[in-house]
């Protein structure tokens, strides 16, 4: 607390991002892809010209938004870029949903979410989730500033099919609908081709996953020209260059690689089955994953006493201390190797 501070600053609860150990931990508490980058973007990287540098980079990030375009399907004018899609999500809050009314959300989804309403000053109204820990897309109306999800959802993994979201988009009209695939390549349905017959449909991505770049920091939206429009006059009150130079070079290699983006994918979706199947013969309960991560507990053992256990054993996992996720550990998938050694913690703790 400070007098320095503006009120508001008081007020705030800061999103608590998982651990970054200083120590060499097996490291399966933040989603972070276990395999390298493509390639292409090593060689971008020792080739970059540091006097590049020296200018400020494109404000409109032109080549990487054409590269996005390109990659889905959309024209140059749908696509957004931000410093992370953490980013995006925080300018799209402004952007859609100050609207003096509740924004509609499930009661556990990405934790980013309230920390936006709050700095935002947006109510938030929190809808439950369905008894398998899906969410229930019934339960949107759109009488609210408008709707945000995850999908597949964070941390219950569960991802809904693009003809449910198209259901949703049927009867919600009037509000922007907010749709985070942080997860999608690995087993989800996106909702991308929905973006071209529902102009208030604004799907956001990201390079921290599936493409290995969580330290590079990139973020994108695609939507209607009208959505990017919105969402380019907050950036450009806030940031006019939120990317840099060399960050839209790595990514941009990073696109060309369409053949290393799918082989990791697909190793991890293995892994994750493998996984999921061992867990369950420990007695685990594990939600059926379409992300990289499973979501577990298990019914003899307290799963603060097993994060504890396993950080001892050099395994970080996540451990969220709220009301309705305190049983359960969020476990990001990690190599065959890093899962093994996960395994045999666990025979150790659960016998
Ligand atoms: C990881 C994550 C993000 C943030 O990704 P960045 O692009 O690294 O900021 C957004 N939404 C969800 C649901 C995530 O899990």
């Amino acid at each position: 607390m400070s007098e320095f501070w503006s009120p508001a600053v008081h007020e705030l609860t800061p999103y608590v991002p998982g651990e970054q150990p200083r120590e060499r931990l097996i490291k399966l508490n933040t989603n972070e892809n276990p395999y390298p980058p493509a390639p292409g973007v090593e060689t971008a990287l020792r080739e970059f010209p540091a006097d590049h540098l020296r200018l400020y980079p494109d404000p409109e990030s032109r080549a990487l938004r054409e590269a996005l375009a390109r990659e889905f399907g959309v024209e140059v004018e749908q696509v957004f870029v931000g410093n992370g899609s953490d980013e995006v999500l925080a300018l799209a809050f402004q952007a859609f949903f100050c609207h003096g009314q509740p924004l509609q959300m499930p009661a556990i989804t990405y934790s980013f979410y309230p920390v936006y309403c709050q700095l935002y000053g947006i109510e938030r109204q929190a809808l439950a989730l369905d008894d398998q820990w899906r969410i229930d897309l019934d339960a949107f109306d759109g009488n609210g500033s408008g709707v945000i999800f995850a999908n597949p959802n964070a941390p219950t993994a569960h991802g809904h099919s693009q003809a449910d979201i198209a259901r949703l988009l049927r009867r919600v009209t009037e509000r922007v609908v907010l749709v985070d695939e942080a997860y999608v390549d690995f087993g989800g349905e996106s909702a991308i081709p929905l973006v071209a017959d529902y102009p208030n449909l604004l799907v956001t991505g990201t390079f921290s996953k599936s493409r290995s770049l969580a330290g590079l920091r990139l973020g994108y939206a695609l939507g209607s020209r009208e959505l990017i429009e919105g969402l380019e006059r907050v950036k450009d009150s806030f940031n006019s260059y939120p990317i840099d130079s060399l960050a839209s070079a790595l990514a941009i290699a990073s696109l060309e690689d369409r053949e290393h983006f799918d082989a990791c994918r697909e190793r991890i979706i293995t892994t994750r089955e493998r996984t999921r199947q061992r867990l369950a013969a420990l007695g685990f309960e594990v939600l059926p994953s379409q992300a990289n991560f499973v979501l577990v507990r298990h019914p003899e053992h307290d799963a603060a006493q097993l994060f504890v256990g396993l950080r001892e054993r050099g395994i970080l996992v996540r451990h969220f201390n709220t009301e309705a996720l305190r049983d359960f550990l969020r476990i990001s998938i990690g190599t065959d190797d890093e899962m093994d050694s996960l395994i045999e913690v666990f025979e150790l703790l659960c016998r």
